[in-house]
């Protein structure tokens, strides 16, 4: 079946560094990060909703409504418009590296601007580079 992504979570199972909003939530994460990091291809689904990540988020007030929705919807658009995205069905690791080839610091800085993890857990590094053990 596949593992349901939104746009913006392409990049913060990238960013990821074990931290999250609850117990619940970097738990389900680590156990979503381990799937997607592994070397063996996983399909996704893109969708521009609430996704597999958010089910076990405390901020998520229902199907396709965040606790601050207005901000993770724009960092989605972001995503979807760089990478020429289309809700469907993806290799996850076919997507990161399409993204590793395109992006760019400033592209990043614009999509993450206002999350307030993007400090916290050095995305852009492990986004850059790939390296996710920093
Ligand atoms: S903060 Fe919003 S977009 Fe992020 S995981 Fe939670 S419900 Fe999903």
């Amino acid at each position: 079946m596949g593992i349901t992504l939104r746009p913006h979570h392409l990049l913060c199972t990238q960013g990821y560094s074990g931290k999250g909003y609850s117990d619940t939530f970097v738990e389900n994460m680590n156990a979503v990060v381990a799937q997607l990091r592994g070397s063996k291809p996983v399909k996704i689904n893109l969708t521009f909703s609430t996704d597999d990540l958010c089910g076990s988020c405390p901020h998520m007030r229902g199907v396709d409504f965040c606790e601050t929705n207005e901000r993770v919807k724009r960092f989605d658009r972001k995503v979807v418009e760089y990478f020429h995205l289309e809700e469907k069905e993806y290799i996850y690791q076919e997507l990161v590296e399409k993204i590793h080839k395109e992006v760019t610091p400033e592209m990043l800085a614009d999509i993450c601007e206002g999350c307030s993890w993007y400090s916290v857990s050095a995305c852009r590094e492990k986004i850059i580079s790939r390296n996710y053990s920093q």
